[in-house]
């Protein structure tokens, strides 16, 4: 949708926090603040170098966020939970990440929608927020630079051991960016991370394409 557009629109439908109603964003200053933020992060997890999370899943705000972006298709969302990735980052001692703003050598990149659900959803929430997080951190984001190439079950639906098989096999690397993502640092956004089947599916394939180091970066840990 082009901005001016956009701006008619927000006349007749101001964006209101979906949390207390408030016009303006989708999520107020003041109920951003309400969000138990994590002061944590992981190294070494399995497949991912680092893992960063901005918030617990059980933090309802965070929740009725990823809920709007992705089944109420509300996009511009993806502003709002940069901007959280960016408050966590600013709330971690010598957050890695942002030190390596700085660096050459990095890019970002999503986990993929099976195009089917992508033409559905009209978006990949995931590859919005990494759009948001790309222009706010000025490292390049790469699109669809990894590709899912099978459709498969929910993974909320579910068990543990069956969300690792849902997903085995079914991501590859875009043959087309291939080139550009050779040799650089990744940081592989997703909403959520629960099991992490699905990002250690994605690791493990940039893995195989000798992808030095993978930061993957979430809005929820569950
Ligand atoms: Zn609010």
């Amino acid at each position: 949708m082009n901005k001016a557009l956009t701006k008619i629109l927000d006349l007749f439908w101001p964006k209101q926090c979906l949390n207390c109603s408030k016009n303006g964003r989708y999520l107020c200053v003041d109920c951003q603040a309400l969000i138990n933020l994590s002061t944590r992060y992981e190294v070494n997890v399995d497949k991912l170098d680092y893992l960063f999370w901005t918030a617990p899943y059980k933090d309802k705000i965070v929740q009725s966020c990823l809920h709007c972006l992705k089944y109420r298709y509300v996009k511009d969302l993806a502003e709002e939970l940069s901007d959280l990735i960016i408050s966590y980052f600013n709330l971690l001692n010598n957050s890695p990440i942002l030190e390596q703003t700085r660096a050459q050598e990095i890019v970002i990149i999503s986990v993929p929608m099976y195009k089917k659900d992508l033409k559905k959803r009209g978006f990949n929430h995931s590859e919005e927020i990494a759009r948001s997080l790309s222009k706010k951190l000025g490292i390049p984001l790469v699109e669809q630079a990894l590709l899912k190439t099978k459709k498969t079950l929910s993974q909320m639906e579910l068990k543990r051991e069956e969300r690792f098989l849902n997903v085995s096999g079914v991501f590859a690397i875009n043959p087309e960016t291939k080139g550009v993502i050779e040799g650089k640092k990744i940081i592989l956004i997703d909403d959520v991370y629960t099991t992490g089947a699905t990002m250690q599916e994605c690791a493990k394939v940039l893995k195989q394409n000798h992808a030095p180091e993978i930061w993957g970066v979430v809005i929820a840990r569950d």
